[in-house]
């Protein structure tokens, strides 16, 4: 057995096959071959692995978003059975006696280039396909997998680190746990795991080897300790210790499906924080009395191209109506700093989180913020929706976003397009320039969500995503606590609400204090509402 030891950032036990997440640009080593049949054979069964593979994406992202959006999944399959892509592997392999994986990187990269080569918009944008179809081939010939949904059981994830993007594509039902080399404990790969509740270690470093890759793996999210082939021992003490979590949730069932309040009987809204659609059942399962931060550019991750306004209002509708009257915010595009898609064609910056992101992107690309604004309201006709602007920084800002807003419930009325008129707009306070001015902000905004992960990251001059400074990282520094209690008073003085939906939300141990300075609402991840009902319900 080999003891590996990480920080825990989020709880839990797990057991299982360790499986390494492979990267789009890898390399692959060129091989000779002996048997030349047996390898052209190879190359053939994964071709229908993956075929199949592909199949399945295909209905599931059918089922999820609509047929129109599983075509691509479709070409890349019927790519698999084309001479013109298979033959050029076959006789590379056939010629020059190299190994399959090799042959498929370099004839398939020769066709994707080719294809780049044209003149034809249409044809030049298949070059991606052909790479992406040659790498989902590569990933099963390596024994590495790109798609985690494509293997039979779940998996303990591994990487070097997790980007948005990556976790964006995850099937939750087929990850039992993720462990990564480097990581931030306020990373959105730690928060992805934490709204799952799927338990998650990082800062493992370079001892979490690819040699590990395949072996049977235990772990506890807490202590942050993975064991790579556990013994008998260990495996019965984790065992107790999730016997001990099991017992201590079901004792916390007897919160479950009551409002929150504080002991002298203030109502405190108790939210949960998700990233899609997919994550409503935990909401549910967690008992939220509704969804204080839906982190909408999710939706925009792990794609090739912007998610169109059908797609998005298909996704914020199933929420709301998932949640049958309970409030759901959904905030606006926040992308952008560590959130990246290549398709939006963001310039290199020095530093991106000071960069363009979030609100900035929207107010420099208007088009973008009103396809997503006309997908909110249409949605908000079935269920009870809010809208959330991050980042906000200024009045002007503020603004320019409700003046496009405006626009957009004008055109949807002209167009006789059902929507809530009375949607409440709320902006979330995390710069420092907002605290300071809340007392403005509160006049035009109907509530504030303080996002302590980038409050802290701005006010402590704390780069989030960076882990060699963690130890400078006082997430309990004064000055946050005091900025909290400012943004509220001011709130509260122009008669609006006023909630958390950082990270810092759950610390249990900050949840009196909170109550003290007035925090109306707690929005976090799924799985510690119960706990914090109870806790506050000792206040
Ligand atoms: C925050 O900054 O605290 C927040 C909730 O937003 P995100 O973590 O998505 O940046
Ligand atoms: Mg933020």
């Amino acid at each position: 057995m080999i003891t590996l030891q990480g920080k825990g950032v989020s709880r839990g036990i797990a057991s299982g096959r360790i499986v390494f997440f492979e990267r789009s640009n890898f390399t692959v080593e060129k091989k000779l071959v002996t048997d030349v049949v047996g390898e052209v054979e190879r190359f053939k069964a994964a071709c229908i692995t993956a075929s199949s593979q592909l199949s399945d994406l295909a209905a599931k992202i059918a089922e999820k978003v609509g047929s129109e959006n599983a075509k691509l999944f479709e070409i890349h399959r019927m790519m698999l059975e084309d001479s013109d892509y298979t033959d050029p592997i076959i006789k590379l392999i056939e010629s020059q006696r190299v190994c399959a994986e090799y042959a498929v990187m370099e004839a398939g990269g020769r066709l994707a280039q080719d294809f780049a080569e044209m003149d034809d918009e249409y044809m030049k944008e298949r070059a991606i396909d052909v790479k992406d179809v040659s790498h989902r081939v590569i990933s099963i010939l390596s024994g590495t997998q790109r798609d985690v949904t494509s293997g039979p059981d779940p998996v303990i994830l591994a990487s070097d680190d997790f980007t948005p993007s990556e976790t964006a594509q995850f099937d939750r039902s087929k990850v039992l746990a993720l462990v990564s080399q480097a990581g931030a404990a306020n990373s959105h790969t730690a928060i992805f795991a934490r709204t799952m509740g799927i338990p998650a270690i990082i800062r493992l470093g370079a001892s979490l080897s690819m040699g590990f890759s395949n072996k049977q793996a235990a772990l506890d999210g807490e202590t942050g300790a993975l064991y790579i082939d556990p013994d008998e021992k260990i495996l019965e003490t984790l065992s107790e210790k999730k016997k001990r979590i099991d017992e201590e949730k079901a004792l916390l069932e007897k919160f479950r499906g009551k409002q929150t309040f504080t002991k002298s009987g203030r109502k405190i809204k108790l939210y949960a924080n998700i990233g899609s659609v997919a994550d409503v059942g935990a909401v549910i399962a967690g008992d939220a009395e509704g969804i204080g931060l839906l982190r909408s550019e999710f939706m925009y991750l792990g794609r090739d191209d912007y998610p169109n306004e059908e797609i998005q209002y298909e996704s914020y509708r199933a929420v709301a109506e998932k949640m049958a009257g309970k409030e759901v915010i959904i905030r606006t595009l926040d992308i952008g700093a560590d959130k990246q898609a290549g398709y939006f064609g963001l310039p290199h910056e020095e530093n991106p989180a000071l960069g363009m992101r979030a609100i900035r992107i929207c107010l420099t690309r208007p088009d973008l913020f009103r396809t997503q604004l006309r997908a909110i309201y249409r949605a908000s006709a079935f269920g009870n929706v809010s809208i959330m602007f991050p980042m906000i920084s200024s009045v002007h800002e503020l603004r320019m976003s409700k003046k496009i807003a405006e626009k957009v419930r004008n055109e949807l009325a002209e167009e006789n397009i059902p929507f809530n008129e009375k949607t409440p707009i709320g902006i979330m306070i995390e710069t420092p320039a907002a605290v300071i001015i809340s007392d403005l902000l509160a006049e035009e905004s109907d509530f504030f969500s303080l996002g302590t992960n980038d409050l802290t990251q701005y006010t402590l001059a704390v780069d989030r995503q960076n882990e060699m400074i963690s130890e400078f990282v006082d997430t309990h520094h004064k000055a946050i606590l005091r900025m909290i209690k400012l943004t509220v008073e001011n709130a509260h003085n122009a008669g609006i609400w006023c909630g958390i939906c950082g990270t810092l939300g759950a610390e249990s141990d900050l949840t009196q204090e909170f109550m003290n300075m007035g925090v109306d609402e707690l929005s976090v991840e799924p799985s510690s509402i119960l706990s914090l009902r109870s806790r506050i319900a000792e206040m």
